[in-house]
């Protein structure tokens, strides 16, 4: 069983390599619901909804979120309605929106309201929120406290950020089977998500870092930030806000009292080099995921370094840096 921690993008790019490379079912992934928001009154968990579209082969491939072919019906009878529109909910998307928060009404947890979708949707990789409590991320910002939704959507990351924090988190518990798929996984693998608003929700659920300390296999981290700039987002601005380098050193801070292996991008070799003098065991390789070939080839490189005892001698880093050096990191 391989474990990942993941966010809604680089995240489902990341899960849909893995799922080519070994059987789906063999697949936990624990995902990110800070972002979660109502709209509309509904409840939408926008990363559980990405991973479970790349799952179920239902992913728009263009826009990276959503059902592909979608069409917006809907939100635009909302906008004649003088509704808000900023947050784009496509029909079909919409429908699964319908069901989760008639599910949570009847009383079911989001843990149970997600098995329940995966099922319908023919999903056969286990994806279970991080948290079934509320646990929000809050952008402070110089206009004021922004949900993760409101700064990232509605107003395109333009605002300064003086600092992130998961409210509710404090009070929260892993959701049911979380803290063992971290804990009994062959490997666990944190996905190449935002370190501060995707993972940081996670890893602030009490009992979530102590499993991953206590984890049997291997922890390794894949870097989304490349040549010091995060492939596409805002990171590298809500990583500086957290006192966090914009660079695969500041990705290492992030996760080093559990990270085993940081893979990160041919283009920072000699960064890595840096950070393999401090101690950090670090693998340089293409990570610019742009076709289905380039996701599963990730997937493949990060299992073939992760998977084994932790006692494992170390790969030889030299060799695999050089080899993805010769084949050449595209530009994002
Ligand atoms: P979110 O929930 O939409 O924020 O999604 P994630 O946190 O899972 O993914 C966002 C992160 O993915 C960004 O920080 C990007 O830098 C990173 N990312 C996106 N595409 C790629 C890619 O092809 N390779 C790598 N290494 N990182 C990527």
């Amino acid at each position: 069983m391989i474990c990942v921690l993941s966010g809604g993008t680089g995240g489902a790019k990341f899960v849909d390599g893995l799922r080519q490379v070994m059987p789906a079912e063999e697949i936990t992934i624990v995902v990110n619901t800070g972002d979660d928001l109502l709209w509309w009154g509904l409840y939408v968990s926008p990363d559980i909804d990405s991973i479970t579209y790349v799952l179920s082969g239902l992913l728009s491939r263009e826009r990276g979120w959503g059902v592909k072919g979608d069409t917006f019906l809907c939100l635009q009878a909302m906008g004649q309605l003088g509704e808000p529109t900023w947050f784009h909910t496509g029909d079909r998307d919409l429908a699964v929106h319908l069901l989760r928060s008639r599910l949570l009404a009847e009383g079911k947890t989001l843990s149970q309201a997600t098995a329940i979708i995966c099922e319908k949707l023919s999903v056969k990789a286990r994806i279970l929120p991080m948290s079934d409590s509320k646990v929000e991320t809050r952008v402070d910002t110089p206009s004021g406290e922004l949900s993760f939704e409101e700064y990232f959507v509605q107003r395109w990351y333009q605002d300064p950020v003086n600092s992130v924090r998961f409210a509710g988190a404090d009070d929260a518990h892993p959701a049911p089977g979380v803290v063992e798929a971290i804990v009994s996984a062959d490997a666990v693998i944190v996905a190449p998500s935002n370190p501060i608003t995707s993972i940081g929700p996670i890893l602030a659920v009490p009992g979530i870092r102590d499993a991953l300390l206590r984890a049997r296999g291997k922890v390794a981290a894949v870097s989304p930030i490349v040549g010091n700039a995060p492939v596409a987002g805002p990171a590298g601005i809500l990583m500086a806000a957290q006192g966090l380098p914009c660079s695969i050193a500041g990705v290492a801070k992030a996760y080093e009292d559990f990270l085993d292996l940081l893979v990160c991008d041919a283009r920072d070799a000699r960064a890595a080099e840096s950070l393999r003098q401090s101690g950090v065991r670090v693998q340089c390789t293409q990570t610019i995921m742009r076709s289905a070939s380039d996701r599963a080839e990730l997937a493949r490189m990060v299992l073939a370094h992760t998977v084994g005892p932790k006692t494992d001698q170390r790969p030889s880093e030299e060799s695999s840096s050089n080899e993805a050096a010769a084949r050449g990191a595209d530009q994002p």
